[in-house]
């Protein structure tokens, strides 16, 4: 059987989330086998969310935990809960059986993916890793590869990083996440940009990955990320006669 994607994406509450999300559920609706993991940011599952999942047609698991408040700073990593509560699903569905075949990979809610990333990602033997346009302050990054293995990374960003590589950038075998079930993402010492390395370095070496995307040499998915709404013109009063859902 092919094995299941699922795709863990944190999102939170804010004037575009809902268009955010309408473009990613068109993307994951043309791809077969795709359990979709949202997970919200906020202290229970919101209205708006829930609506859009049940009319969203595609399969879906959805979560929320907050992020407690002394962690929503400028600097500091976001959605390390989300993320974390979408580990811990997978974990309890698939612990008490061998696991089916799966990939999990985390689908953040403003980025822009290929059809074609699906059909790289689906191959995951363990970790496997791609470039990622739009990100680190370049056009893309990428893994160096030689001899079909990862010897390094094109960067522009703190190359001293262990996997200079962004989120958006590797898929894990369901295998490997319920083989090592203490792997997550941390707060306590994780410096900006390092989520990704302290969460791969407990599961993976640089040795061990597989590169897609022709050997790292195509982008198969964008950092995008979406200008912030401008409501300078809400009124305050002579509100709509009706109550509209954005
Ligand atoms: N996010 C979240 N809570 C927040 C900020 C962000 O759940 O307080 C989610 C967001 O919806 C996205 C992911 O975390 O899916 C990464 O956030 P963002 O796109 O803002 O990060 P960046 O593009 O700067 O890496
Ligand atoms: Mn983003």
């Amino acid at each position: 059987p092919l094995p299941t994607i699922y795709a863990i994406t944190p999102t939170y509450s804010r004037p575009v989330q809902k268009a955010e999300l309408t473009r990613l559920a068109n993307t994951f609706r043309q791809v077969a086998q795709l359990h979709w993991i949202l997970v919200e940011d906020a202290a229970a599952r919101s209205e708006l969310v829930s609506r859009f999942l049940a009319r969203a047609g595609l399969p879906s698991t959805h979560l929320h935990v907050p992020t407690p408040r002394r962690y929503k700073r400028p600097g500091l990593p976001r959605a390390t809960e989300q993320r974390n509560a979408g580990l811990a699903w997978l974990r309890q569905r698939h612990g008490h059986q061998r696991a089916q075949p799966g990939v999990l990979f985390f689908a953040d809610d403003d980025n822009t993916y290929s059809l074609e990333l699906f059909q790289e990602m689906r191959t995951t033997r363990k970790v496997s890793v791609w470039p990622v346009g739009l990100v680190g302050g370049r056009r893309y990054e990428r893994p160096l590869v030689e001899n079909g293995k990862v010897v390094g990374w094109y960067t522009g960003w703190r190359a001293d990083r262990p996997f200079a590589i962004d989120m958006a950038g590797f898929a894990v075998s369901l295998q490997v996440i319920l083989s090592n079930p203490k792997a997550v993402f941390k707060r306590r010492g994780s410096q900006p940009g390092m989520q990704e390395s302290d969460f791969l370095k407990q599961i993976t070496t640089v040795e061990e990955l597989e590169p897609k995307a022709s050997n790292c040499t195509k982008v198969l998915v964008w950092h995008t990320r979406t200008e912030k709404v401008n409501l300078a013109n809400e009124p305050k009063y002579h509100l709509d006669t009706v109550t509209i859902e954005v």
